[in-house]
């Protein structure tokens, strides 16, 4: 569409002013061509909202108190919602702030797939299911660019650890590759036209993702047809010929020498020398141009729209969001919904009641207007007349930070764990006092989980099991108490067996954004009924995950993904392993019955229709899921979130278009029709089918 005057531009520009569009020249921006009426493209993180200013050259925040914006909830609990919808509005959020904050691109969504529950980056992907990773981006990317900004998918591809990410070689078979990690990209470039993609650090068969020609020119442009930009990871490129020749168009990088950047004065060189084609480099600026038009960035300024953070409207969207990523694992006696009329002294204990998360977690850390934490939304909801008392139980120990050098720099050194935990004397000071206070209760709330020191960027959880020793703490408490309701707020799965074992009531939330608190108080407090569906499985030991079985996980040179497609659901349903939680696994205060569940075949596509009746006594929403048994292996292929009214039946139709039963086919270089689909399954989770229609 913009192809003449794209080509118009490029004929007009000086091969430094080329240059200059096709790398940092600031850390979250490139030069732009002022001359010839071309701005820079300014880009800012990340996932959960538009990350606080930094300095052009430094990684020092500019420490105003304008930009302060809305935390969203974390990518592990908008999944968990299983509602597109929303997904939508968090993308029309994000979008929403990221151009009322001036910019052009947010570097989001992060959606990589969930391998292992011990990745660092966890709480920023979606899910461990490509299918549904790729139907809650497609929404968010839509909403996002509804603002006449771009998106920017990442990390293409294959960043399922953080363990020497940006070295570590992950050798994965080319249809594995196609089937379980590059599919849902895919469908978000095919269905919602991202404009932006970012390459991963890490390498794929060798290839660094940012130089690769195998992912980025044979596979994202040539197989795709993708025409939309490629930026690199910061420092995710590491050589100027392998950058200049693959289908990458914008480096960005930690480092604050703009002018040596691989794709800057090295390139200028190149060229000079004639080792690099300046076709090549106008490839890249045309695909810059072309993103730049489509934003309103070079002509009709005047209808480019403008945008807002901060509004009311961010924060009620946000509320609902996390109201619905809340998941209820267990209420075996029904203790919740509390009663607040019943409920005179209530003792909240554990760390994650009272900690702030937003400012933390890597390059998706935020600036937050505020943060309801847990303690928060319970003492300002239940007022005066209800006693509270906290009881921190456990904690981590008091981080020092290093001003010298920036986190995001630190990052491109090894990491290593320490120890965070507090020391012995106050471990046991604060278990004590719990213990002690919790026999004076007859109703206790513990908000536990993990937090930003395992939940991050750049570092990869060692062990499965809960820090902290919480464990024991939770335990022993529950001897004491075993009504006491376990809240845990994280963005991974962690070893809930034992406590799930003695737990009556169990509840799952994540880094639930800026009104966390306050849906936290309405869901233990009954004014919402929880109808988040878990995002990835939840295993009774970690031996139990593929990547930890059959394959690798967390290896610092290489990677092999033995487990080729058997990633999460897949593999426990294949090899027979019961969960502690499956995927899709959620509760709720009432109960669902499904009936009159019919199979019809259109076409290649697959129409599944069902009654939902809601047969208790609140209204709520149920998520019914299909999922297809092909070649042997089970895959989601369609869901929805519907609201039922108490005593009401609902009829669903729910329909799987063809291509959600396409493989890759290595010969043909193409998803398509490969293997028959043997069976329907309608379910409410991964592993409990209600019924099952054979093909
Ligand atoms: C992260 C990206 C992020 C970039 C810019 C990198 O360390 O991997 O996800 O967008 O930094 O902050």
């Amino acid at each position: 569409m913009y192809k003449d005057k794209i080509k118009n531009l490029v004929e007009q520009m000086t091969l430094d002013e080329k240059i200059g569009m096709i790398h940092g020249a600031g850390l979250f921006r490139n030069a732009g061509v002022e001359r010839l009426g071309i701005p820079s493209l300014k880009m800012a993180d990340g996932p959960m909202g538009v990350r606080a200013e930094f300095h052009n050259a430094s990684w020092m925040s500019v420490g105003l108190t304008d930009d302060y914006v809305t935390y969203l909830p974390c990518g592990s609990a908008l999944a968990s919602t299983w509602n597109t919808e929303l997904a939508y509005a968090f993308g029309n959020i994000l979008g929403n702030e990221t151009r009322g904050r001036g910019k052009d691109m947010i570097l989001a969504p992060s959606m990589n797939i969930i391998r292992s529950p011990l990745c660092g980056r966890n709480f920023e992907y979606l899910s461990e299911d490509t299918y549904h990773t790729g139907e809650i981006a497609k929404n968010v990317v839509k909403g996002i660019q509804n603002n006449d900004v771009a998106c920017c998918i990442k990390h293409f591809a294959c960043n399922n650890q953080e363990t020497e990410r940006l070295d570590v070689d992950t050798k994965v078979s080319e249809k594995t590759l196609h089937d379980i990690y590059l599919k849902h990209f895919k469908t978000v470039i095919d269905e919602a036209d991202a404009l932006g993609v970012m390459g991963a650090y890490n390498l794929i068969n060798g290839e660094k993702c940012c130089e690769s020609k195998t992912l980025l020119n044979d596979i994202l442009r040539d197989q795709w047809g993708y025409d939309g930009l490629v930026v690199s990871d910061w420092s995710g490129i590491v050589t100027t010929k392998g950058a200049a020749e693959a289908a990458i168009d914008l480096e960005m990088s930690v480092h604050y020498d703009f002018d040596n950047y691989f794709l800057a004065n090295p390139l200028k060189e190149a060229v000079e020398k004639g080792e690099v084609a300046v076709e090549l480099i106008d490839d890249k600026v045309s695909n810059i141009l072309n993103v730049m038009f489509k934003l309103n960035m070079i002509e009709n300024t005047e209808k480019r729209k403008s945008g807002a953070y901060n509004t009311l409207e961010h924060r009620v969207m946000a509320k609902k969001i996390a109201k619905e990523s809340i998941v209820l694992l267990k209420n075996d006696a029904n203790i919740l919904p509390f009663k607040k009329s019943e409920v005179k002294k209530l003792l909240v204990i554990g760390d994650n009641a009272e900690r702030i998360h937003s400012n933390g977690g890597g390059s998706a850390e935020i600036k937050a207007l505020y943060e309801i934490s847990p303690l928060m939304g319970l003492k300002s909801n239940l007022g005066g007349n209800v006693e509270v008392t906290f009881a921190r139980g456990y904690t981590p120990k008091d981080e020092k930070h290093d001003s010298e050098i920036s986190w995001q720099e630190a990052t491109m050194e090894e990491q290593k764990r320490t120890d965070d935990s507090a020391d012995a004397d106050e471990t046991q000071r604060l278990y004590e006092e719990a213990i002690s206070l919790a026999k004076e209760h007859d109703h206790i709330i513990f908000v536990g989980g993990l937090n930003h020191k395992y939940d991050v960027e750049g570092l990869d959880r060692d062990e499965y099991e809960l820090p902290y020793g919480q464990d024991k703490l939770i335990n022993d408490l529950l001897e004491i108490n075993p009504n006491m309701v376990v809240v845990m707020l994280s963005g991974s799965a962690v070893n809930l067996t034992s406590i799930s074992e003695k737990a009556k009531t169990l509840v799952w939330s994540w880094y639930a954004g800026i009104e966390g608190g306050n849906a936290l108080y309405k869901v233990l407090f009954g004014n919402v009924n929880p109808s988040g569906r878990l995002n990835q499985t939840f295993a009774k030991k970690i031996e139990d995950y593929s990547s930890h079985s059959i394959g690798t996980f967390g290896r610092k040179d290489f990677v092999e993904y033995l487990e080729e497609d058997k990633v999460g659901y897949r593999h426990f349903t294949t090899s027979d392993i019961a969960p502690l939680y499956p995927f899709g696994y959620g509760l709720s205060y009432t109960t669902f019955e499904y009936s009159h569940v019919n199979v019809l075949e259109k076409n290649g596509d697959v129409e599944v229709s069902l009654v939902i009746k809601n047969t208790g006594d609140v209204d709520g929403y149920d998520v019914p899921q299909i999922y297809a048994e092909i070649n042997g292996t089970r895959n989601l292929v369609g869901f929805k979130k519907v609201f039922v009214n108490k005593g009401e039946s609902k009829t669903v139709v729910i329909t799987v278009p063809e291509k959600e039963f396409y493989k890759y086919s290595v010969e043909n270089k193409k998803y398509m029709m490969l293997d028959k689909v043997t069976s329907i399954f309608v379910s409410t989770n991964a592993m409990n089918d209600v019924a099952s229609v054979k093909l």
